[in-house]
């Protein structure tokens, strides 16, 4: 069980191999509270390939909480455009303004502060406590869960809050035993675990055990057992849901619209695009009900992307039309140039396989 693992013995080799291992990553220069938070939080649902380009172009725009806490919400969205989870760079906004209201532009050097702040749990709350200000707090999430449920052969369930809670205070009994852990240290050891789940004790049944420090340690190893953990119950069933989704040109110009302020991918700008999934003919009809008139239609190439709790399985037409500009008001559509539309407006990355036939790159695609 996991209260059995002995983190006095495993934490030296930890901290030993990540000295020698740590990848140099841009969020561990010039270490602050702030540019922990902004890549923990983009790290949350990204793979740091992916996080890396976004993190130096929001801490070139965005350095402090004082600039975000002010920046427009088109272009926070446009900043974070292809992350995803756009509910975090919201939350962020709105905590940044608390920093400045509350603690005069600083992130509070405070376990429990940082909790109260918008959109931070106790894994973030964690990291840049630890990390930033040396205080020796945990920051458990599930690639933690899964390295000491392996190590310690747990097979508790790691998708239950109760084990992360559990998970928490054996990890806080230990950073904050004087005799067993020095705290000046906690920054470095939370990261440890971070790395070691990052690049060696990997998920889907391929730890790189022989690279391991806790080699000699871990009971699943000794076990036989990886393939055993962790534990996790199964997540809800994806809901699907069937669209089509319309690139309407007018010469040079495509029509995008803003998705409303609330729900999925709030305030952000789309492709206009209906639900189900419609034949050439019933896409005519859907552009004709725009106040357009359709020249040309093509199919486009079926695409998917998957949010959190909803799978959306598209159908694409792409479609010429004239006249355009005149009596669209009431669609709520807008017709931009494609360069203007990369630049200003936050599409989603649930379009990016139909950006591409506007020749505009969404997401990561903007930075290759
Ligand atoms: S020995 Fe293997 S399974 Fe155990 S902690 Fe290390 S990488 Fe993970």
């Amino acid at each position: 069980m996991i209260q059995d693992f002995d983190l006095s013995a495993a934490a030296p080799p930890l901290l030993d191999w990540y000295k020698e291992h740590a990848r140099a990553l841009p969020w561990r220069k010039d270490v602050s509270s702030y540019r922990v938070w902004v890549s923990e939080i983009m790290l949350q649902q990204t793979r740091v390939e992916a996080v890396k380009p976004y993190f130096e172009r929001f801490i070139k725009r965005l350095p402090d909480a004082a600039s975000l806490a002010q920046c427009p919400d088109d272009t926070l969205l446009k900043l974070w455009e292809g992350l995803g989870y756009y509910n975090r760079v919201r939350n962020m906004k709105e905590a940044a303004a608390q920093i400045v209201k509350e603690y005069g532009g600083e992130m509070p050097p405070d376990y429990q502060k940082l909790l109260g702040l918008k959109g931070i749990g106790s894994y973030t709350a964690g990291a840049i406590a630890s990390i930033a200000y040396g205080i020796p707090v945990p920051a458990v999430d599930g690639n933690v869960l899964r390295i000491l449920t392996r190590a310690a052969a747990d097979d508790s369930d790691i998708g239950k809050p109760s084990f992360r809670k559990e998970a928490e205070r054996k990890l806080l009994m230990f950073m904050q035993n004087k005799e067993a852990f020095d705290a000046a240290r906690s920054g470095e050891f939370n990261q440890a675990l971070m790395e070691l789940g990052a690049t060696v004790c990997l998920p889907n049944g391929a730890p790189k055990c022989s690279d391991c420090p806790w080699k000699e340690l871990c009971l699943a190893r000794k076990e036989d057992r990886i393939s055993e953990f962790p534990v996790k119950s199964r997540a809800k069933e994806r809901r699907i849901e069937k669209r089509t989704v319309f690139v309407i040109r007018d010469g040079d110009k495509v029509a995008i619209r803003k998705r409303p302020n609330k729900g999925l991918l709030a305030g952000m700008y789309e492709l206009p695009n209906t639900e189900g999934s419609l034949s050439m003919e019933e896409a005519l009809s859907a552009i004709k009900d725009m106040h357009l008139t359709p020249i040309r239609i093509r199919e486009l190439t079926k695409a998917k992307h998957i949010f959190s709790h909803i799978e959306w399985q598209m159908e694409g037409y792409a479609i010429l039309v004239e006249e355009a500009e005149r009596g669209c008001d009431e669609t709520g559509l807008i017709f931009v140039e494609a360069e203007t539309s990369e630049q200003k407006f936050a599409l989603p990355a649930a379009f990016a396989a139909y950006a591409r036939y506007m020749n505009i790159r969404i997401g990561n695609g903007k930075f290759s």
